[in-house]
């Protein structure tokens, strides 16, 4: 009697903690190499075939298992398993960074003659790309701004390919209507992609809402300790398969090594984005009534524009918060270098609480007006809450914005 060893019993329904339940079962094989309990790492570049006839058998489709490491390692099928899982889809594809994820995806939709459409406010990288790169290889780009669906309806053309939007976008945290950005993508035969990166599967999954698919940088949440860079796209297994053939020949591939981080990152993705958002929540609400503070982005706060929307589809608002420090670009640096717990760097999603000034990170080489062109204010802060305790987080930003009435 064999036991079922493939996906264990879990479909996430009928279980009261079912994402916990997803997050340290699901995709895993119940019976692994040696006995282990752990999903062990293959720290190989290649794998050898037995005898020509397994070489064939595996060509002919005849037999499942690895070929050459940019083809995949077994420890990769393992994390693409339990993220596809999580966002119910068929399938999934690991990547060695968000952007490798990302630019494969769009080479895998997009040809010369092509047009595709990207909301604005989403990852400034992904925005480069498309107008600045896939441009060179005649694709024709447009840019519309998130949230406006009836000019993002106005702007497909005949050769429309794919529409590119991102939920909750950064740093203002836009909620995009998920259901209403498919039902147009329906209606015009086009992909629809979504960088789900800021919601987390925990808290929202497109392709419940009809997107086809949905990008990650697992590099944040879905890793969540700062320790490795990954990217990953789930969709069903069609479309999913056309972009495994471009990674195999663009070759963005992720190592083993950083696939078992991924996977142990992922056991605890379910706890860590609980505690995220209450922490966020608690933190944006200490803010929204803080003197110092002109501003609040968060959807979970009644003031953010798309807060019904967010309540609609989101399970909890994420762990991204960003405000507007009444002061000018010195001041805020000041509030943020007396930060005492969060540190200054980019990235988010792990359980180190990181702060920074969009201003002075990602948008530093463009003048003032050119910031506010593009949206960013110099008394912006986004802070990417962590798992510390959230009463600590809080004490510490106020001790912090003291040094403004100072
Ligand atoms: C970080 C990020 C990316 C890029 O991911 P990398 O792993 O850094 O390449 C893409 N989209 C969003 C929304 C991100 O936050």
């Amino acid at each position: 009697m064999s036991r079922p060893d493939d996906n264990p019993p879990i479909s996430g329904d009928g279980f009261p903690d079912a994402f916990s339940t997803l997050s340290v079962h699901g995709g895993e094989r119940r019976s692994k190499a040696g006995n282990a309990l752990v999903t062990p790492i293959a720290q190989t570049a290649t794998y050898t075939f037995a005898d020509t006839q397994e070489l064939c058998d595996h060509h002919e489709g005849r037999i499942e298992r690895e070929e050459y490491g940019r083809y995949g390692n077994p420890t990769q099928a393992v994390v693409e398993r339990k993220i596809a899982a999580l966002e119910r889809a068929g399938s999934a594809l690991v990547f060695s960074s968000g952007m490798n994820a990302i630019t494969t995806t769009l080479f895998a939709f997009l040809s010369k003659g092509g047009h595709m459409i990207i909301t604005d406010d989403s990852y400034r990288r992904t925005r480069q790309f498309c107008t600045k790169v896939l441009t060179r290889f005649g694709v024709d780009v447009s840019v519309v701004p998130c949230g406006d669906y009836d000019r993002l309806e106005s702007t497909i053309k005949p050769n429309t390919r794919v529409l590119f939007s991102e939920t909750p976008t950064n740093p203002y945290l836009n909620v995009l209507d998920l259901e209403r950005f498919a039902a147009i993508g329906r209606k015009y035969r086009v992909k629809t992609i979504v960088d789900a990166t800021f919601a987390t599967p925990i808290n929202s999954r497109p392709i419940e809402y009809g997107i086809d698919l949905v990008i990650h940088a697992a590099t944040k949440y879905l890793g969540g300790h700062n320790d490795l860079l990954a990217g990953a796209v789930a969709g069903n297994p069609p479309l999913v398969a056309g972009v495994k053939d471009m990674l195999s020949v663009l070759g963005g591939v992720p190592d083993p090594f950083a696939c078992w981080l991924l996977l142990r990152g992922l056991k605890t993705l379910s706890l860590r984005v609980e505690r995220q958002n209450a922490n966020a929540l608690a933190i944006a609400r200490f803010l929204e009534k803080h003197p110092a503070i002109e501003r609040v982005y968060y959807p979970g706060l009644e003031s953010h524009p798309q807060h019904a929307i967010a309540a609609r589809q989101m399970r909890g608002f994420g762990g991204v918060v960003s405000f507007e420090v009444k002061g000018d670009l010195e001041e805020v640096s000041r509030f943020i270098d007396a930060c005492r717990i969060p540190r200054i760097a980019p990235s988010l999603g792990g359980v180190e609480s990181l702060i920074e000034q969009p201003a002075l990170m990602s948008f530093y080489e463009l003048s003032t007006e050119e910031r506010l062109a593009v949206g960013i204010k110099n008394n912006l802060v986004r802070m990417a809450v962590g798992i510390e305790d959230g009463g600590s987080l809080i004490a510490d930003l106020e001790q912090a914005l003291r040094v403004l009435s100072a």
